[in-house]
């Protein structure tokens, strides 16, 4: 007896279409239903152990009709047909009609006693009289089988691109589709034809539209696969720029290194599988998404390879073969699936990357492991997704000519390090860089954010011209770091450097510094289990204010708390870690911490020019407190008869709203403000700096941000007090003439970067800078800000100081 199984996401649907169908089988039908999963949690979805035991329930030599419902319905019962072995499959059907009509109709037929073949093409045919009308219903010669011969004609032949197209198209008709005798609806068993041009295809179809699904495929195939009249369009792709400098190179991706998988046996191949089918729903999700936020910003042709993708993770050809290996090796579902990957990759031969790409999106969920491989053969332009600092520092700016990163933002800590290397970044470009091909030509224009994809000729000559410049300006600038930085008209500005570290202080020396305009003590306490002692920190501060020859030095209390922690200060958890227990907030409640640096700092003063610049600051009161404090430590070591600094000039971080708000009231009682503009950004603007979503907000262009800027430098101008700048705003040569023009008089940035930032004074005159300045604060949008300063910057011929 013919037997029938209903596959549905819902155990309630597939129970109640059962129902139905039992009524019009007259008990001539073997009917089964395999609905939901056995997870109570999670009822809704579909099974692939349920499939099987319902298809072994009903099964017979006369063969079984699998109907199915959605998406991954299908994906379980091609998985439960791989798992029933060849001989019972062969005589299992999989028909892709609509569930209710096609269960009713078949079951109609197979009470009347008909073949399974026969149920199975009036189970597809079952719409036709819904879609035209009972008289429209089809007659069995619509069911036809149809050939032709077609030759391939596009340059880069059936790639995955094409591939997944040809796979939509041919499950959009009822017919079963073959090319060169595999599936046309298995992006594998397409690809692996690896069909190049001039290959001669040979289509063939059955079913009610086997003649619609030949002529789709022959037109798409004729038409060169969408791919003829595409002849490389150049297209940019628009970012944030967060690293100036021009690029131009073949573009590779970083892919994440192989993750390591430790062999392990397993006693439960199904759980191994549920894990699997997870990893696999995961990245699937992950796939769409990418192929959406290509399709809307790149394009649907560069969006392909994401349909592709999506296609390879549903393949049921790969899902049985490694449910097998799960069940025959009893080996772990990461073992099974890249075993099984592999093999395709190697089956399918060129673009194996774009399957191992996919094939590494669902190890990484299953593995939890991540970690570039940075294997560069040639000079390139590098994409990623985002980058950890660590990653940026083992690269070789002579090989990594530029970054194009998915993700990221102008202030997250890799992007710092790669703008000290000189690397040109365009960083939030979406996952569209994904799209781009390995070794497509791209251009980085670090300074506007455009990435330029396949430039043309004139283009590639163009950017070559400014790269050429950009470098020639660097070498210049090199040159003359150690001139002490002025203005065009002789107006001196002070260029100091951020440093963490005592070697970080001999490298600023030798890039110019004039002096250290923020030593972030967090070096010496991270990354240890209890914090430095009072004469630890004595001597690192001391070794430092040593080596700057007499430069000064100011010394920023710790600032812990936001992203940083440490294992001896117990923080909690906080809902938001930026607005909650961090710099100085912490240090005025952990007075032993506080008392500690307090007198290391003004101990490492006693014969160098040492200053105390405190972080986080939002209230007169926390000053107050502080400065209170520095008299209690000074009054100690007096009694101590240790040599200090009395009377050490004591700044205020301003990277706070509140603070911009009381700027006048602070500067009555500081000796100097620094603005900490990548904090200012965050807070100003709401969007949290270490969040690469909301990293378009975090704009140091905004009109909000250099309003408070504005008034930070107006109000240490009306106290007399000097004002510095030393967040990485400071280190923008576009942003120069906006903050000279603002008043401002000393930049403090990473020490690479002083050349440039110097050179970039030298090129304005104050009253020019002030002009850009008064132009840029009357701009509504960051955007109008940014296209103002591209308009004035000056040429790139240095104009030397008089
Ligand atoms: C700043 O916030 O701009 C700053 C210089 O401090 P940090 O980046 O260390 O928070
Ligand atoms: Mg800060």
């Amino acid at each position: 007896m013919i037997g029938m199984v209903v596959v549905s996401h819902s155990a309630k649907l597939a129970e109640g279409v059962c129902e139905l169908a039992r009524q019009v089988g007259q008990g001539r039908v073997r009917i089964a239903a395999a609905g939901g999963t056995a997870d109570p949690e999670n009822p809704i979805g579909t099974d692939a152990f349920q499939v099987l035991q319902a298809i072994e329930s009903v099964y017979s030599e006369d063969g079984v009709l699998v109907l199915m419902d959605l998406g991954s319905a299908v994906l379980s019962a091609e998985t439960a047909l791989e798992m029933l072995g060849e001989e019972k499959s062969s005589r299992v059907e999989l028909c892709g009609a609509p569930l209710v009509e096609g269960a009713v109709a078949a079951a109609t037929l197979g009470g009347a006693g008909a073949s399974l073949a026969e149920m199975a093409l009036e189970a597809r045919n079952a719409l036709a009289g819904k879609l035209a009308g009972e008289s429209a219903c089809p007659t069995k010669s619509d069911a036809c089988v149809c050939q032709a011969q077609v030759t391939l004609t596009n340059r880069l032949g059936l790639h995955a691109r094409p591939a997944a197209q040809i796979v939509r198209l041919a499950r959009r008709y009822r017919a079963q589709v073959t090319i060169d005798n595999v599936a046309a609806s298995s992006i594998n068993g397409v690809l692996s034809l690896r069909a190049r041009q001039g290959h001669q295809l040979r289509i063939c179809a059955q079913g009610a539209e086997a003649r619609e699904a030949v002529a789709a495929l022959v037109g798409f195939i004729e038409s060169g696969c969408g791919e003829m009249a595409r002849e490389e369009p150049v297209a940019q792709a628009g970012g944030i720029a967060a690293s100036a400098g021009i690029a131009i190179g073949p573009l590779v991706k970083l892919r994440h290194a192989a993750a390591e998988i430790a062999a392990r046996a397993i006693g439960n191949p199904e759980a191994e599988r549920q894990r699997l089918m997870a990893a696999v729903h995961g990245a699937q999700e992950e796939t769409r998404a990418l192929y959406e936020w290509s399709k809307a910003h790149i394009g649907e042709d560069e969006a392909g390879i994401f349909d592709a993708q999506s296609l390879f993770l549903e393949d049921p050809e790969l899902a049985g073969a490694v449910s097998r290996r799960l069940v025959e090796d009893r080996v772990g579902a990461e073992s099974a699936w890249q075993a099984e990957t592999a093999k395709l990759a190697d089956r399918i031969g060129f673009r194996a990357a774009d399957v191992a790409d996919v094939a590494a999106r669902v190890l990484r969920r299953l593995t939890g492991q991540a970690g570039a491989a940075r294997v560069l053969r040639e000079p390139a332009i590098l994409s990623a997704h985002d980058l950890a600092p660590s990653e940026v520092k083992d690269f070789d700016p002579a090989m990594v000519l530029g970054l194009c990163l998915e993700a990221g933002s102008a202030s997250a800590h890799s992007v710092i390090l790669a703008r000290a290397m000189g690397i040109p970044v365009v960083a939030g470009l979406g996952p569209g860089v994904s799209a781009l091909a390995d070794g497509t030509i791209v251009a980085v224009d670090g300074e506007q954010g455009t990435v330029w994809i396949s430039p043309d000729a004139g283009q590639v000559a163009a950017l070559e011209d400014r790269r050429r410049e950009w470098l020639a300006a660097r070498r210049e600038a090199a040159l003359e770091r150690h001139r002490p930085a002025a203005t065009r008209d002789g107006h001196r500005i002070r260029v100091f450097a951020n440093i963490s570290g005592v070697e970080e202080a001999a490298e600023a020396v030798a890039c110019g510094a004039e002096g250290v305009g923020v030593l972030r003590t967090e070096f010496l306490f991270l990354g240890r289990a209890a914090a430095p002692g009072e004469e630890e920190q004595l001597a690192a501060y001391r070794a430092i204010a040593e080596s700057l020859g007499g430069r000064p030095l100011t010394v920023r209390t710790l600032d812990i708390g936001g992203d940083k922690r440490l294992p001896y200060v117990e923080i909690g958890e906080e809902a938001n870690p930026f607005l909650g227990w961090r710099g100085i907030r912490v240090m005025l409640s952990r007075r032993d911490l506080f008392r500690t640096q307090l007198r290391a700092i003004l101990r490492a003063g006693a014969a160098q020019p040492v200053e105390l610049l405190l972080p986080m600051i939002a209230s007169l009161d926390e000053l107050r407190e502080t400065k209170a404090l520095v008299g209690e430590a000074e009054a100690e070591l007096e009694r101590e008869g240790l040599p200090f600094r009395k009377n050490m000039r004591i700044g205020v971080m301003i990277e706070v709203p509140a603070a911009v708000a009381i700027a006048d009231q602070l500067a009555r009682e500081a000796s100097f403000f620094s603005i900490g503009s990548n904090d200012l950004i965050q807070y100003v603007m709401a969007a949290d700096r270490t969040n690469s979503r909301v990293a378009p907000l975090a704009d140091p262009f905004e009109v909000a941000v250099l309003r408070m800027i504005r008034q930070t430098i107006e109000a240490g101008r009306a106290a007399g007090i000097d004002v510095a700048l030393c967040g990485e705003l400071a280190a923008d040569p576009l942003a120069t003439p906006l903050l000279l023009g603002l008043g401002l008089e000393e930049f403090s940035v990473s020490a690479p970067l002083i050349p440039g930032v110097k050179r970039a004074i030298s090129l304005w005159s104050a009253a020019e800078a002030e002009g850009v300045a008064r132009e840029a604060l009357a701009m509504d949008s960051s955007q109008s800000v940014r296209r103002l300063l591209l308009l004035r910057r000056p040429s790139p011929e240095p104009r030397r100081q008089p």
